[in-house]
């Protein structure tokens, strides 16, 4: 095999093993966790904690309600029983008993408000529960199966190794070095382009004939001289 190539070959092979990296990454991240899931843990925990909110302004409310209930009922009772004899101070307690039945009726719509908001959140609580189990259970199976597509893609990998190595051996220290070097500087790892219709595939620039019979016949290494990328031609 001619070192163009066998370079060729090597970009084939190294670009299949970057797809199965990046394939292992993407699940080993998502073993981490998805940001849906998340989200969905925050919502429930927001969740969860207007409910407390609610509920708590709520049992507040209602304290309230029975600390003027017990008033009224105190005052009500001083004023059947009787004993106020002073009458300043009878009319004094009749206003204030008035008074606190005024703001004991306000508070039923404070108190109905606040119930619904218990209701609401309640209900949300309920619905973000739900979502989020469904949601574990998902992601749990969707991390066993990723476990499962990942020891296949190591396998995968093991395999692809073995031929790295073979193909690697074959070629001279200089090529592989410079196709290494090429490699490292382009963004999709791509340092070897074939020509398509006498022009360098990796980036459309058209190749000169000299160059165009080195990729050929594989002799050394022709490199585009746009993009510098290694040259092959069948
Ligand atoms: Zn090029």
């Amino acid at each position: 095999m001619s070192t163009a190539e066998t370079l060729h070959r090597l970009q084939l092979l190294d670009t299949a093993i970057d797809v199965i990296r990046r394939r292992v990454f993407e699940i080993d991240q998502h073993a981490k966790g998805t940001p849906a899931l998340a989200h969905t843990r925050e919502e429930a925990a927001r969740a969860e904690a207007e409910l407390t909110a609610a509920q708590v302004a709520l049992d507040s409310i209602e304290t309230e309600e029975r600390t003027i209930d017990a008033k009224i009922e105190a005052e009500d009772k001083r004023l059947y029983a009787g004993t106020i004899r002073d009458p300043k101070e009878l009319v004094e307690v009749q206003t204030e008993v008035q008074e606190l039945r005024r703001r004991r009726v306000g508070m039923d719509d404070v108190q109905m408000a606040a119930l619904e908001r218990v209701e609401d959140a309640r209900n949300d609580v309920v619905r973000c529960r739900a979502s989020l189990q469904q949601g574990e259970v998902n992601f749990v199976s969707d991390v066993a199966a990723g476990r499962a597509e990942r020891k296949q893609l190591i396998a995968k990998l093991t395999g692809q190794a073995e031929q790295r190595t073979a193909l690697v051996s074959g070629l001279p220290k200089t090529a592989l070095d410079l196709y290494q070097s090429i490699r490292t500087k382009k963004q999709n790892g791509v340092a070897v382009a074939e020509i398509r219709n006498g022009a360098c595939a990796g980036c459309g620039e058209s190749v000169s004939s000299s160059a165009a019979q080195q990729a050929h016949t594989g002799n050394g290494t022709a490199l585009c001289s746009n993009c510098g990328r290694l040259l092959y031609s069948e």
